[in-house]
């Protein structure tokens, strides 16, 4: 199986349908998302109805989860807090039903999806203690997955740990070694935080065991159009042509 991993999506149509487009091209069997489908961006309805006619598999995330009116945005900063806020009246009844049933973790196979870090969907994964920490949920008898594709910090990455050493192999691919655990960031669809502005994902081939990291351009101008016409903070639509 070919499996496009996609994360922080934040609601920007115009990078999903870019990403989707070259995805049809790369013979995917499978779609799967890391959550934060919503917030920042103009188009949380549209994005949603993608993911649901694509039959993509998705685990909630942060702003998710605020958007749907299962949580308060406590740890989130002004823009972000403007932006959920401004989303959760935006949601139609089909969208937010969408996101009420989603699961924080999700197992497919010998791979583990969540948001932010196992068992906690707003703690990132930045440091080198956080990637410990998650290496040690991660261990143990009862856990068959051996790579956690998790997203929130918008940045890609990729860790692997061998006999307690941990080590940052980020390249454009990663050949996935046997007797490891991985932990891999494909980084973000629709609001990149690497300086990158192009929109994000991978493609994890199951057989080749090989993950692979693509970048895609797709219209800026467009997205940030539609943020200031919302009357959403100009900020937002700034940072997607940084990167940032
Ligand atoms: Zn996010």
């Amino acid at each position: 199986m070919r499996i496009a991993v996609i994360a922080d999506v934040h609601a920007n149509l115009e990078a999903l349908q870019a990403v989707f487009e070259r995805i049809r091209a790369l013979n995917v069997d499978e779609i799967v998302s890391i959550g934060d489908m919503v917030g920042y961006n103009a188009n949380p309805n549209e994005c949603l109805d993608i993911l649901l006619e694509s039959n993509v598999s998705c685990v909630i995330g942060n702003h998710d989860a605020v958007a749907a009116g299962i949580e308060e945005p406590v740890l989130f900063n002004s823009l972000a807090r403007e932006a959920v806020f401004w989303t959760r009246e935006q949601l139609t009844e089909k969208s937010k039903e969408f996101l009420l049933k989603l699961p924080r973790e999700k197992q497919i196979r010998d791979f583990l999806l969540f948001h932010g870090s196992i068992r906690d969907q707003d703690r990132y994964i930045l440091s080198r203690d956080d990637v410990a920490w998650n290496f040690r949920l991660f261990a143990g008898p009862e856990q068959t997955a051996f790579i956690g594709f998790y997203g929130h910090t918008h940045i890609p990455a990729a860790w692997t740990e061998h006999q307690g050493v941990i080590s940052a192999t980020l390249q454009d691919e990663v050949a996935l070694l046997s007797d490891r655990k991985y932990l891999i960031n494909p980084g973000s669809v629709g609001q990149p935080r690497d300086g990158d502005p192009r929109a994000a994902f991978l493609i994890y081939d199951e057989q080749e065991r090989l993950v692979v990291f693509y970048r895609v351009e797709y219209d800026i101008s467009k997205c940030q159009d539609k943020i200031l016409s919302a009357g959403l903070p100009m900020l937002l639509a700034e940072r997607l042509a940084w990167g940032k």
